[in-house]
């Protein structure tokens, strides 16, 4: 062990592929307030009620010299290397600091949002609110990317006797290839979803809500227009970017706190030759790993990634699985119906094996 004490907060796939990794070595306390690893790439399938497949954080731990203390970090002081947490203990104090609290939905400051309308966060309370409903209604899912378009799909699958739109300010999944973006609307309508593209969202209330093109009445809404990364970092003056996003070096310490190594969703990364990550799990886990690896010896180069493809759920029975070129830009191949099923599935169950 090197006697220093390195404290990993958060425990998405940034922090415990990196707690792991760094627990074969070194005392190391993990925060972060949940006992079951959240897999947030799967909270579309939790909100549509389908089982969930999550192995609880001790078991991802197990054999590692890692301390999970359950809780919430409130305050980081980066002068005094402390953190103060919502346990009632004292504060606990770092040499090193792994920072990994990823993101969450933003766009919940358009008025009535925060108070009517569901989040992939909140998946439990509106998986709740649909099996309690009095009947079928409408539900409406604010949001064209990634998640929007995994929500509506997932929802629409599980509750074929609601109606389920996907309420876009841009093209839905429009960022594809001609081929991906055309199988994506396909599903959408083979699956009765309604399509409302160019319509930003400019309120929320109990019966619906209003765009800049006229009122959409639904039951149920549920917000997944884009994600935001959590506000500890600027808060506590770490250097971030405008969007709140932590800078760090080509070792993702940051700039200007270097006893800090920045992960996940969380930091801002630029790759030589690649360009800035955009926030993912795909980029989030490898983040993780690196530094678990740099920190316990086993690399000292800089972190280096490519990508190789974007993948999408489209219900339990369609998927999209588009290759893009290394810096993230669209290749026109694509693989759909099984083989694109079953590519997704087995990605989503290498996350999990990747985190230990
Ligand atoms: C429905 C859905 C589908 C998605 N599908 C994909 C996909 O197919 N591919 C893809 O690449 N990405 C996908 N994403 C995005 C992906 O889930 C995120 O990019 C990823 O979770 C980021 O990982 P992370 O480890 O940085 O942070 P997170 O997974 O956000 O984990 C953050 C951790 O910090 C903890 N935490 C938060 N606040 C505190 C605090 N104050 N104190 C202590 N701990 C705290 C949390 O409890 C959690 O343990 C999807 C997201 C959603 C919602």
């Amino acid at each position: 062990m090197s006697g220093k004490h390195i404290v990993v907060i958060g425990a998405g796939y940034a922090g415990l592929a990196a707690a792991t990794r760094i627990g074969r070595r070194d005392r190391v306390t993990l925060i972060a307030p949940e006992t079951r690893f959240q897999h947030r790439v799967r909270q579309h399938e939790a909100a549509a009620g389908r089982p969930e497949h999550r192995p609880t954080i001790a078991d991802v731990l197990r054999g590692r010299q890692v301390t999970h203390r359950q809780a919430r970090v409130t305050e980081l002081d980066l002068e005094a290397r402390k953190l103060h947490l919502d346990d009632g203990g004292a504060p606990i104090a770092y040499d090193t600091l792994v920072y990994a609290l990823g993101s969450r939905t933003a766009g919940r400051d358009v008025p009535g949002a925060a108070e009517h309308a569901y989040s992939a966060e909140r998946a439990a309370e509106l998986r709740e609110r649909i099996a309690q409903a009095p009947a079928p209604g409408t539900v409406a899912v604010v949001g064209g990317g990634a998640t929007g378009i995994e929500l509506a799909t997932e929802l629409a699958e599980a509750h074929p006797d609601w109606q389920v739109r996907i309420v876009s300010a841009d093209r839905v999944g429009g960022w594809f290839s001609p081929r991906g973006r055309a199988h994506v609307l396909a599903v959408l309508a083979r699956l009765g979803v309604r399509v409302d593209e160019h319509a930003r969202v400019t309120s929320v209330s109990a019966d619906g809500l209003r765009t800049d093109t006229g009122r959409i009445p639904a039951d149920l809404v549920v917000w997944a227009a884009s994600m935001e990364p959590h506000p500890l970092a600027a808060e506590a003056g770490l250097a971030v970017t405008p969007d709140g996003r932590a800078r760090v070096d080509g070792h993702l310490r940051s700039l200007s706190h270097p006893e800090v190594h920045v992960v996940g969703d969380a930091a801002a990364v630029e790759v030589p030759g690649v360009g800035p990550l955009r926030m993912g799990c795909v980029t989030a886990l490898p983040m993780g790993q690196y530094v678990g690896r740099l920190l316990s010896g086993r690399t000292t180069r800089p972190f280096d990634f490519r990508f190789l493809l974007q993948c999408l759920s489209l219900g339990r029975g369609e998927a999209l699985v588009q290759f893009v070129r290394p810096d993230d830009s669209m290749r026109s191949a694509v693989l759909t119906g099984a083989l694109g099923r079953l590519t997704k599935a087995l990605i989503v169950r290498a996350v999990i094996s990747g985190l230990r």
